[in-house]
Order: C-alpha cells, then structure tokens, then sequence
C-alpha cells in the first residue's frame, strides 16, 4: 500500500512543483487569502472530494473516506504569505508587489494538495477517514487555526500530523522532536507614570525614567533568579522611550518586550511576575505603572507517542537523506493549537537549496524536492496509523 503512496506521489512531482510555482506567484497576505483559498477548494471539487470552504474564515477542509472503517487522521498545511518584497531572480518569482511566500506555505499547499489526490485514488483500499486542514493566516495572531477548531474541523479527528518545510536544514532530511519543539511568543508593553518637571529641581517630580530603568533591571531578575534553570525562558525588553529635551525630567516612560517560553507554567509564572515585579516598583517610587501581556501563540509541544511513531515510520521511507532529532526552535506556530485538543505531532522537512535564506528573508527559497519527502512521510504516517 505504502509503495503504491510512493509511486504515484513521485509521479506527481511535476504537480507539485507547478502548484507550489502558481501560488509562489500569487502570493496573499494573512486573513486576505481568499483566491488561495478558491485555489485549493478547485482543486478537491474537480477531484470529486468533499470540501468545506470558508471554515472558521478562509480556511479550507476537505475529506477522503477510505472503503474500511478505521481512524481518522488530519493532515494540516498553512497557506498564507508574508509582506514582505520578493527579490529573488526566478521566473517564479512574485507577482505581488510586497507580498511573497518567504516561509514555504506554499509548499505546504502543493504538498497536501497532491497526498490527498493520490490518497482520494487510493481511498477503496485505505481503512479510515482522512482530513485536510488547509489553514489560513498562521503568520498573524490570533491565526487561523483557533478559529478553525471553533468551527469544528478537529471534530472526530484521533490524531494530527503537520510538517514545516526549513530552508537551513538539510533537503529531504526528516528532522522530529518530542515534547516542546517551538516557543510561546508573548509580547508585553509598560508605561511608567511618572511626574514630570524640571530638570534642575528633581525632588518635585517623579522622574520616569529612574523607575523606568530600576525596572528593567529588575525585569532581568525574573529569567535569572525565579525561573528554574532547567527550563527555558527569554526576556527582552527591546524598547525604552521617553523622550524629552535634555533638562527635562520624564513624565512617562513605556516600556515594549518580549517573552518566549516552552512550558505553560513558566509562560504563566513569566506573566505573573512581571505584573509583581512592575506593582513593586510603582510602590517603591509611589508612581503608577501599568503592564499590558498579550499572548501569542502557545508553544507547539509534540506528542511523545506520536513523535515516536512518526520517527519509526520515517525511518522505513524510500528516497530520504535522513531522519534527526532536533532542538526546540524559539519561533512560533499557530499548530500549538491542534495539539492541545489531539495527540500529534509537527515534524520538520528539510528544504536547504543551493542559495539558503533563512525563513521571512527577501531572497527565501526552498529546494522543491523536499515536497516528495514531505508528502512520504505525511502519508505514510497517515496510513500507517491505521494498523
Ligand atoms: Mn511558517
């Protein structure tokens, strides 16, 4: 069965690589991707597969029925584009002006697109129900994946595998981690109120930045003294504006950081005590200071027994240069979602072409082939879950 997979996914490489080119091409930016979308839903309906569209916003869920009962497995690409200005020179290169695919979603498109076509032929022999969750505006929170759950496309789903494409890994290697493999990425902003006054007769004011600068240093306690050190945290503040004339004293300051973290607890206790750390120092300078948290993302934390199959699945595929445990990636994804509700797992494909960008750079590409060991292994995990 996984042989034939093989075969008619190679076969169709020449598919993949002109629809990964078309949406390169016509790229759109997150929550505006309605063509994409139209695209992709085209696609399953000329096929004859059942397809909803405009699932919690642009999002797009077809569904294949194997002819045996069994599980039911999602499968999930992103298919949204950056603002960023293409400058590449390929004849494929964006038609938008400031919009490209700088992160590979595109090749997530192609990829799926042509695994569900080879498995929707496939479908009399298969056992079970096979989901694909083609999810809009992963690159801006809250994302898409959030509302696509609210709208029920995890629904009956007993397990969830994704892939993320990687330009600076090695093309065709299968890169997996358990447990945390990308960050929360929270944001924060503080404003110190101070009073404000003249430079010369500091005791009559409040200088905010005095405070200001007392509580960034103080903020450096909370990685370094409340955090266990076998866990991971960053803190960054990386702006500091309160701008005046030189001989006057700050009447505010604002603060603007960012907070990356793995575990749920830390990400909490990071929140907590940054709101303790601000009410102290506002106490301690009888001024007021507020703290606005905005969460993003949660971190993408992969199933161990999940991880730990799709590892031994990966291991037997024809035609991979490698199957490697990675490390935790401090970026975010909106794929942290999916896994708090099923068991799953976010595996990485390595993508490296000859000229390697990194992810969100102007000049960013993939090496196209990496779409074959992507779709082999989705598929094989796929049906492989089943026995
Ligand atoms: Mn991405």
């Amino acid at each position: 069965m996984k042989e034939l997979l093989f075969e008619k996914l190679q076969e169709s490489y020449d598919d993949m690589v002109e629809i990964r080119r078309y949406l390169h091409m016509n790229p759109e930016v997150s929550f505006k991707e309605a063509k994409t979308a139209a695209y992709i839903a085209d696609f399953y309906k000329q096929l004859g597969v059942n397809v909803r569209t405009g699932v919690g916003g642009n999002g797009v869920v077809a569904k294949v029925m194997g002819g045996k009962p069994g599980k039911t497995v999602a499968l999930r690409a992103d298919f949204d584009a950056l603002p960023i200005q293409d400058q590449k020179d390929t004849p494929y290169a964006s038609k938008v002006p400031g919009v490209m695919h700088a992160c590979g979603h595109d090749a997530h498109t192609a990829t799926l697109l042509q695994l569900a076509k080879a498995l929707h032929e496939m479908r009399e022999d298969l056992a079970g129900e096979y989901v694909f969750i083609h999810q809009h505006a992963e690159e801006l929170a809250p994302g898409g994946a959030i509302a696509m759950i609210e709208d029920g496309c995890l629904e009956g789903v007993d397990v969830i595998f994704g892939t993320h494409v990687w330009s600076l890994f090695e093309s065709s290697v299968i890169y997996y981690a358990s447990g945390p493999v990308m960050a929360a990425a929270d944001r924060f902003t503080i404003t110190i109120q101070g009073a404000g006054g003249h430079g010369a007769s500091p005791h009559q004011t409040k200088d905010a930045i005095v405070i200001g600068s007392q509580l960034v240093m103080n903020l450096q306690q909370l990685v370094s003294r409340r955090v266990d050190p076998i866990e991971s945290a960053v803190l960054s503040v990386g702006s500091f504006v309160a701008d005046n004339a030189f001989n006057v004293i700050a009447d505010q300051a604002v603060l603007g950081g960012t907070v990356r973290t793995f575990a749920p607890e830390i990400r909490d206790l990071m929140e907590q005590e940054i709101q303790r750390v601000a009410k102290g120092t506002a106490l301690a300078n009888d001024c007021q200071i507020e703290v606005k948290y905005y969460r993003g993302y949660p971190a993408v934390i992969n199933h161990a027994k999940e991880t730990e199959f799709l590892k031994y699945i990966a291991e037997s595929i024809p035609g991979l240069q490698g199957v490697e445990e990675m490390k935790p990636q401090m970026g975010g994804e909106d794929f942290a979602y999916y896994l708090e509700k099923v068991p799953g797992t976010l595996f990485f494909t390595g993508a490296k072409p000859i000229d390697a960008y990194p992810h969100h750079h102007p000049r960013f590409d993939i090496d196209e082939k990496a779409m074959i060991a992507a779709a082999k292994t989705l598929g094989a995990a796929a049906i492989e879950y089943q026995q």
